[in-house]
């Protein structure tokens, strides 16, 4: 039977904008240079709802306490942008740790370190799939690693990162990635995040999620895959009825306009691209999983996470 994350929503459900991947507050010649303070406030301006801070492990010895900022303490900076705790396991290759106010500051953790996020209730996301190098995110790591919620699809802080970004040069992009992870039968979500460091890395690429402004509801959503990837794009709806997959985006909060919507399955194959205000696709019901990549006339563009086969995927 195929399931779609996106079921229980409509057009009246306004999800809330989410980034987990930000470096602040460490200080001069880091990456978290700017101050914590003008960050969570810039952020919220900006019109989002969740952050989470999440620092290096690596420069606990420079810069101690500060790396890991506790939501609470910094709430009165920014008192509508709800935070969640969280680090970067920077040993290579780098995970963003979210919900848990420990952290691991020793090389071959991995799987300690995604089992932190979990076992506090909380997620685990493979960052910067092509960072330095194509394969920077091996297929052997990321088939041996367990229980991570998925990988960042879209990374803000890359080069060209004002880009379009589903140029296959364009490293910042890895849909692929999460082509090979789905067809591989490993039930992974597509995540955009910022992976702030400087100005220019803020708000180039978020997540939307349909969940209510507490870290337990943010976390189930997650877990659910309810919510999606974006650059600008929005989603009004996407439907599984009868089975049609049914879509429309707007650009922004507002704009209607025509998009290309490419449906993507098995192995990355395009299965078709439709342009329009809105789109459908008919399952023939061997395709495993299918997501949806928008790209509206100014680049922007939006990544759905998969409807998918539940007799394929060993949750
Ligand atoms: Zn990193
Ligand atoms: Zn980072």
């Amino acid at each position: 039977m195929f399931i779609n994350p996106y079921q229980n929503f409509t057009e009246a459900d306004i999800p809330l904008r989410a980034n987990f991947h930000t470096h602040a507050g460490t200080g001069r010649r880091t990456c978290g240079f700017h101050r914590l303070k003008d960050v969570l406030q810039n952020y919220q301006r900006t019109g989002y709802q969740i952050l989470c801070i999440s620092n290096h492990n690596c420069n606990i010895k420079k810069i101690g306490k500060m790396i890991f900022p506790d939501p609470l303490k910094f709430r009165h900076y920014a008192k509508d942008l709800m935070q969640v705790p969280g680090f970067e396991y920077s040993f290579t290759p780098h995970v963003v740790v979210v919900g848990t106010k420990e952290f691991l500051n020793k090389d071959g953790l991995h799987q300690e370190a995604i089992d932190l996020a979990v076992n506090a209730g909380g997620f685990a996301v493979l960052a910067h799939p092509h960072w330095l190098r194509d394969d920077y995110l091996t297929k052997e790591n990321m088939e041996k690693f367990r229980g991570y919620a998925g990988i960042e699809v879209l990374n803000g802080s890359m080069e060209y990162a004002r880009c379009v970004f589903q140029e296959r040069e364009n490293k910042c992009y890895a849909g692929d990635v999460l082509d090979y992870l789905l067809s591989k039968g490993l039930l992974k979500w597509a995540f955009a995040n910022d992976d702030f460091h400087r100005w220019n890395h803020l708000a180039n690429a978020w997540n939307m999620i349909y969940c209510k402004k507490t870290p337990e509801d943010l976390y189930r959503a997650v877990r659910q895959g309810e919510f999606y990837a974006s650059t600008g794009v929005s989603l009004s709806y996407l439907r599984l009825e009868n089975g049609v997959i049914s879509m429309a985006c707007r650009n922004g909060e507002y704009v209607k306009e025509p998009m290309r919507y490419r449906f993507i399955g098995f192995e990355g194959k395009l299965l078709q691209e439709t342009e329009g205000t809105e789109a459908s696709y008919t399952l023939r019901g061997d395709e495993k999983y299918v997501r949806v990549e928008v790209v509206s006339p100014s680049g922007t563009m939006l990544i759905t996470n998969p409807v998918y086969d539940d007799a394929f995927f060993r949750k």
